[in-house]
């Protein structure tokens, strides 16, 4: 079956990987705006709305491990595709001791180290922030073991996270199995995987929702265009371009998901969750509700310094409404491309044969 076919040396995965190049190019010319440039995207409502789903999910992930540790255990993080670091503030109130932080991407990986910097410094002026060491190196999770590039090989992982991203390694088997080796080989046993992809059956909905004549379907701030066969659907190399207003221009494949748990067994990572983002806003939202508000941006930002009409709407009936109702500041288009994605978690087993 598929856990035979999946052989996994790196040499394997090298073949097929045609767009790895294009992805990395991509991500490496993206310009870092500043938050006032933030402030004036399409989506800065939903970005705001992805770190908070981020946020809830390593809260979760992380509270689950600290269960079984004691006060002062080491707490160790892979962030695998880390981008510019945007989790590393998720990562310090987690309070971890030790991160790994990789992206294929050397520009971002600069930044993200850079970032770190930043939150060291504060961290020493202020007695109550939590100091982490870290160490960052930029490679095609996809193509190389990246244990072998650990200051320590035989470094035991608490947790990993591959954040909007695991779905690139769905190019070719070689490449899909490696990225999960990745994920999971230095993981201890009762560790978790967690990741956020886009979720393949919704793609595929809405692709038929569009009718068979659509070249592309999407809305002002999301595209899709599929560049394969679509009947049927390769397994692996299922590519679409996809587009995100401002943030994302590049290939992506679609995640064959029982091949995804197929292939994490074989890697001893059993599936605990895989949930729409639609259904873990509703889950998360009774713990999460004060932090949404927090991360929603909305206390700094002025309605005139919105970027267009749906915005300036939606902060006038945010600030107009006495509770605040979160949902009401992500305008419908940005709604529906987070809704595109989903968020899954894996365990780690001791045997294979267990997970
Ligand atoms: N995880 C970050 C976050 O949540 O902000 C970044 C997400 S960004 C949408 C996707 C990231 O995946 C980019 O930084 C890109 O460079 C990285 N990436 C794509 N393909 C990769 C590969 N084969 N190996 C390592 N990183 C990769």
């Amino acid at each position: 079956g598929q856990d035979d076919a999946a052989g996994g040396d790196d040499e394997e995965a090298q073949e097929g990987a045609a767009n790895t190049h294009v992805v990395a190019s991509h991500y490496n010319e993206l310009k870092e705006g500043g938050r006032r440039d933030r402030q004036k995207s399409k989506i800065f409502f939903m970005r705001n709305f992805n770190n908070w789903i981020k946020s809830m999910l390593i809260n979760e992930y992380m509270a689950l491990i600290k269960e079984s540790k004691r006060v002062g255990d080491a707490l160790r993080v892979l962030d695998m595709c880390c981008g510019k670091g945007g989790d590393l503030l998720k990562w310090e109130k987690a309070a971890i001791t030790h991160i790994i932080c990789t992206d294929i991407a050397e520009v971002s990986v600069e930044q993200c180290q850079r970032r770190y910097q930043d939150i060291l410094e504060r961290a020493e002026k202020s007695k109550y922030a939590n100091k982490f060491t870290a160490e960052f190196f930029a490679c095609d999770s996809t193509l190389v073991r990246l244990r072998e590039r650990y200051k320590d090989v035989t470094l035991q992982l608490n947790l990993v996270s591959c954040q909007f991203a695991f779905h690139y390694c769905f190019e070719s088997l070689g490449q899909a199995d490696c990225m999960m080796r990745n994920a999971a080989e230095c993981l201890e046993p009762g560790g978790y995987f967690i990741a956020t992809m886009p979720d393949a059956y919704e793609i595929m909905r809405r692709k038929r929702e569009a009718g068979p004549d659509a070249q592309s379907f999407g809305n002002d701030v999301y595209n899709i265009k599929f560049d394969c066969e679509t009947d049927p659907l390769p397994l692996f190399g299922a590519k679409y371009q996809f587009h995100l207003e401002g943030v994302v221009d590049c290939p992506e494949f679609l995640v064959h998901f029982p091949t995804l748990v197929k292939l994490g067994r074989k890697y001893g990572l059993k599936l605990v969750r895989k949930t729409t983002f639609a259904d873990y806003y509703k889950e998360a939202l009774p713990q999460g509700r004060n932090l949404l508000q927090r991360m929603s941006g909305l206390e700094s930002i002025q309605p005139q310094r919105c970027a267009n009409d749906d915005q300036f709407a939606h902060v006038q009936e945010f600030q107009a409404s006495q509770r605040g109702r979160p949902l009401g500041t992500l305008s419908k288009s940005e709604w529906e491309a987070t809704t595109l994605y989903l968020v899954c978690a894996f365990k780690k087993y001791k045997n294979t044969w267990d997970a």
